[in-house]
């Protein structure tokens, strides 16, 4: 049986990669951008390290700064109305490509834009399970965070704001043309930023190597990912300006990416897309709320695919039994998000009854997005329900 491979063509990986815009521009022959990012990215400079780069080039960008976290069906039509008019005023392929510059946000909405811009219609004509394979404008993604790795996959997630629902779409057209992975972008990351992306990264490599549908490559990729997240997130939350650390974690988030963008995410992502749709929780966050206990409903249907996580972080050794690895995974997951302040659904404010009123709703989503059946164990929605209840306990 083979694996098809779906790979951004450019990937500009180490410390000022970002200063490389302005080539990878050129080899793919845009000269006409419209940055797509959010109000931070311009108050942190990085919007302006961009257009430095490309001036001295004569390359002239526009920005739509509008983007918002977690991003909505709303916000993705305000982005196409401008990379429209960009589009329309000349028809000289003004606005021949998108930068999208951020954390999964502004990237996921650049891709978004940059196929109805194209092709019109509405987010949710693009939806699983229809397959994109309509090339848009051409994305180069730079993330600013270790995350989500969406700088490098076929995915793009859109909350349809008139039902609380995260779209999840995926196809080739989502794939950005480069990545620019710049891990001195992510310097200026919070703790609470870095610890929810980060595990939003380890979650990523994890379940593409449980999932059922992954390969060879996609197993190459996250263990890799996995060697280089687990010993240094805790590391980058508690040094935000530690260099190393900064720079392993990125690659990290970029290998994960591509080990799911491969082997697609299970259980954790399916059920983490209601609870942020709903409860506007940030996705990793929830991700993280959720991870230890699907992990420990998960192990049964593959004891050995788990070992081997818990020997890739390095919390159980060669010596270790399957059973003793997989014990020593639940434990560092628990440990993990006690060290990271990873609140409880409670904590961060949500109240029970709405939660529980909630929680067969969020199930059937969960189950519609897919991801559930790529787990282990294939859940139920009486079993999604009691994972969700659980998490109360
Ligand atoms: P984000 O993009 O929503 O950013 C979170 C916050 O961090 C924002 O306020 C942002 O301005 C700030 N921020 C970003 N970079 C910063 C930096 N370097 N310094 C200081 N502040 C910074 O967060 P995210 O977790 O990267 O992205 C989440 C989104 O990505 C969700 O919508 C999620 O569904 C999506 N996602 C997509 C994929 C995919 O494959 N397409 C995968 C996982 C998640």
């Amino acid at each position: 049986m083979s694996s098809q491979i779906l790979l951004p063509r450019i990937m500009q990986i180490g410390a000022d990669a970002t200063q490389e815009i302005a080539n990878v521009l050129a080899s793919i022959g845009c000269h006409r951008p419209l940055i797509v990012t959010d109000k931070m990215m311009v108050e942190l400079g990085y919007v302006a390290k961009i257009t430095q780069c490309l001036a001295p080039q004569g390359i002239q960008s526009d920005i739509f700064d509008e983007t918002v976290p977690e991003p909505t069906v709303a916000s993705i039509e305000d982005g196409v109305a401008m990379a429209r008019d960009g589009v329309a005023m000349a028809r000289d392929g003004e606005y021949d490509c998108i930068i999208a510059l951020g954390g999964g946000s502004p990237i996921d909405s650049a891709k978004a834009i940059s196929i109805l811009a194209k092709y019109g219609g509405e987010m949710k004509d693009y939806r699983f399970p229809r397959q994109v394979t309509e090339q848009g404008l051409p994305v180069i993604a730079v993330p600013t965070t270790a995350g989500t790795g969406s700088e490098v996959t076929r995915f793009t997630v859109i909350t349809d704001e008139s039902n609380d629902e995260k779209m999840l779409c995926v196809g080739l057209g989502f794939i950005p043309v480069a990545a620019l992975v710049d891990y001195k972008l992510t310097l200026s990351l919070p703790s609470r930023i870095t610890a929810d992306t980060g595990i939003d990264a380890l979650t990523h490599a994890i379940e593409a190597y449980v999932s059922k549908k992954a390969n060879p490559y996609s197993d190459s990729q996250a263990i890799a990912a996995m060697k280089l997240l687990a010993p240094n997130l805790r590391t980058s939350y508690h040094q935000g300006d530690n260099h190393q650390a900064r720079e392993t974690m990125m690659l990290g988030a970029t290998l994960a990416g591509i080990a799911f963008s491969s082997a697609s995410v299970a259980l954790v992502h399916g059920m983490s897309r209601p609870i942020g749709a709903f409860f506007h929780v940030p996705h990793g966050l929830s991700n993280a709320m959720l991870l230890p206990a699907v992990t420990a409903f998960s192990i049964p249907g593959a004891p050995a695919r788990y070992a081997d996580c818990a020997r890739a972080m390095g919390i159980a050794d060669a010596g270790d039994s399957e059973q003793e690895a997989n014990q020593k995974l639940l434990a560092e997951l628990h440990a993990l998000n006690h060290e990271l302040a990873v609140p409880t659904p409670e904590q961060f404010g949500i109240k029970r009854e709405d939660f529980m009123a909630l929680t067969t709703t969020m199930a059937q989503q969960a189950l519609a997005s897919g991801s559930p059946a790529n787990n282990p164990v294939e859940p139920s929605v009486d079993e999604m329900v009691s994972i969700y209840q659980g998490l109360w306990q």
